[in-house]
């Protein structure tokens, strides 16, 4: 999709530092880390939010969710979070549907304290 930040990395013209591709899916470090690792998962294919999903793209959503499996244990993550952000006000800034995987560093626990 044209003026999508997301679409641009998936082409490959906007660069990034990518971890991991395959035909659907792509991982790359996000580029204001708010943990000691903090990488995001994407579709290649443009899905707004997590609202836009349909039953058809759940096999991509398994797959994400595989890939962020795959790479905490390549990246010998000890525990982790993933986070989805979902609309404006989820605090969705990149409508490009993505699974942030956060790991280390003081993550505040929602609920606790
Ligand atoms: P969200 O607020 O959930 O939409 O998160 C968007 C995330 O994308 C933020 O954490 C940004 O730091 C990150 N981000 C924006 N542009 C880039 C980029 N070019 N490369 C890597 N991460 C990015
Ligand atoms: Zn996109």
């Amino acid at each position: 999709m044209r003026d999508c930040i997301f679409c641009k990395i998936v082409a490959g013209e906007i660069p990034s530092q990518k971890i991991y591709e395959d035909d659907d899916v792509m991982a790359f470090y996000d580029i204001h880390p708010k943990a000691d690792v903090h990488f995001l998962v994407i579709p290649k294919k443009h899905i707004p939010t997590y609202m836009d999903v349909e039953e058809q793209d759940l096999p991509l959503m398994g797959k994400i969710h595989s890939t962020v499996q795959k790479l905490a244990r390549e990246l010998e993550l000890k525990g982790f979070r993933v986070i989805n952000n979902c609309g404006k006000e989820g605090g969705q800034e990149v409508f490009h549907i993505h699974f942030h995987v956060l790991s280390g560093g003081k993550l505040g626990t929602p609920g606790q304290g």
